[in-house]
């Protein structure tokens, strides 16, 4: 067998490459009778999620204590800040009630140092609240005298607080850190309660604001969509992270939380925190494997690290690295540049996989520029491109998995009723095949009729305008 592996290795690179990715390609190949499969596991997990307060490698169903959506009558002025992706926002909106809708709206982006988000709780805190406080005072500040800014502070500046980490709640205006997620790891704050942490930033930054609500993104996200959209029941985050959130009865958080714990209203909005669902029908390779756990919280979030915009460039970047380390393929000089972390993002990948020109010269470009590599041949730049669909096929029919068992977990009416799903999210809304083959599976397990009565709309910064939103409906 030695001898015979030997001589495989002594055959032309390229072949042993196409081999290789050959492999990768059936491991990660998924039917429709596989994605059924997965299906059923998500709901039953989530199912299980709901009647426990600890869930290992499961989805952990997060009370979120909405106890309204937004409606559309919302009236006043409210700020927000949307902190866990890869940038950090702060808006303003103002809400003129049902006719005017949102009749001002201020954003402002930064994207988050990479120090950051391994800096101290306090340090981070610290930074948001700079930014928060420069923003208020630019957008609202400049007309007040000092006395009248502190007691305009105190009386009217109200914020929607969006924080995409799992977050064990009580109450819609706290909540402490269950853990980082997404390669943020800052000192200080799991097990502490995240509002107070803000508050006394924004304190040490003379601004004195009230956080009306705290939200994961998700839940932002499914605010802002039925705002727009009535019928919106479901929000899914497609980003650096993934997620979901949707309309439970609270009632079915009986053996979750006790009796005095449980929302005060009939219906609250569950956040799924699916990343952590794990299942044997998922389709990995050693591959992902390695990267489940050399990743952040190693060995969890399974179903994210195959989904979502952190991880798929990375596992790309790991085929690749593969192929050069079994054949030198990319040229003698190049290993240690493949071989950096999160080297390959992925926007860069959707650059290289959406590549249409006939010589592959954005494929080309991207090996240079990421890992000076140089004179690759049309063969292989097709074969990095292969890498790239396959990585990114598998992730949109996962990501279908995770809608249609959100929809069987509400047990939707497929016959009678349209329902708008809201979704948020970078990798959605810029990689178009991931769309694709997202749609082209929902297609394949609901059937085109049943699918046409899905209309999925992307709310841009809905995590953020939903935390504004829901600052009004819970002032
Ligand atoms: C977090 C979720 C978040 C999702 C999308 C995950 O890593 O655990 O809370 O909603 O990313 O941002
Ligand atoms: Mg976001």
């Amino acid at each position: 067998v030695k001898a015979a592996s030997r001589q495989i290795h002594r055959r032309d690179p390229m072949e042993e490459c196409v081999m290789i990715v050959e492999q990768f390609r059936k491991i990660c190949c998924t039917s429709a009778d596989v994605l059924n499969l997965l299906v059923n596991d998500l709901v039953s997990s989530m199912e299980a999620g709901l009647k426990t307060k600890d869930s290992k490698n499961s989805p952990k169903m997060l009370p979120s204590f909405v106890e309204n959506l937004p409606n559309g009558s919302e009236k006043g002025s409210y700020f927000a800040l949307d902190l866990g992706g890869t940038n950090f926002r702060i808006l303003h909106v103002e809400l003129g009630g049902r006719k005017a809708k949102v009749v001002k709206q201020e954003v402002e982006e930064c994207s988050i140092p990479e120090k950051l988000k391994i800096a101290t709780g306090r340090e981070l805190f610290d930074f948001i609240a700079e930014k928060l406080s420069t923003f208020v005072r630019k957008t609202h500040g400049s007309t007040l005298s000092n006395h009248d800014w502190h007691h305009h502070q105190r009386k009217e500046l109200q914020l929607g607080f969006t924080f995409s980490f799992p977050v064990d709640q009580k109450s819609i205006d706290g909540g402490s850190l269950l853990e980082w997620t997404k390669g943020f790891k800052c000192d200080g704050v799991i097990g502490e309660n995240v509002v107070q942490l803000l508050e006394e930033a924004l304190a040490r930054n003379g601004l004195e604001m009230k956080v009306n609500v705290l939200i994961n993104d998700t839940v932002g996200t499914l605010a802002a969509g039925r705002y727009l959209y009535d019928n919106t029941i479901i929000a899914i985050i497609l980003g650096t992270g993934t997620n979901s959130a949707y309309i439970e009865s609270s009632a079915a958080l009986r053996l979750k939380l006790d009796e005095s714990q449980l929302p005060k209203s009939t219906t609250t909005v569950i956040n799924t925190e699916w990343s952590y669902f794990w299942s044997p029908y998922l389709p990995v390779t050693d591959i992902d494997m390695e990267l489940l756990h050399e990743s952040p919280l190693p060995g969890q979030q399974q179903y994210e690290k195959l989904i979502s915009g952190m991880y798929l460039g990375e596992i790309v970047r790991r085929v690749l690295q593969k192929l050069q380390r079994q054949s030198g393929v990319f040229g003698k000089s190049v290993l240690s540049n493949l071989a950096n972390p999160h080297s390959l993002d992925a926007r860069t990948m959707s650059v290289m996989h959406e590549d249409e020109s006939c010589g592959l010269q954005k494929v080309a470009k991207v090996l240079e520029e990421n890992f000076d590599i140089v004179g690759t041949s049309l063969e292989l730049r097709r074969l990095v491109q292969t890498v790239c669909d396959v990585v990114c096929q598998r992730a949109g029919r996962l990501a279908a998995v995770g809608i249609v068992a959100m929809l069987k977990k509400i047990g939707w009416d497929q016959a009678s009723t349209t329902i708008t799903i809201a979704v948020d999210g970078g990798l959605y809304e810029h990689y178009k095949k991931f769309r694709g083959y997202l749609f082209d599976a929902m297609r394949e397990l609901l059937g085109e009729k049943v699918a046409e009565n899905i209309s999925i709309v992307l709310c841009k910064d809905g995590s953020g305008i939903g935390a504004a939103l829901l600052a009004a409906s819970h002032s």
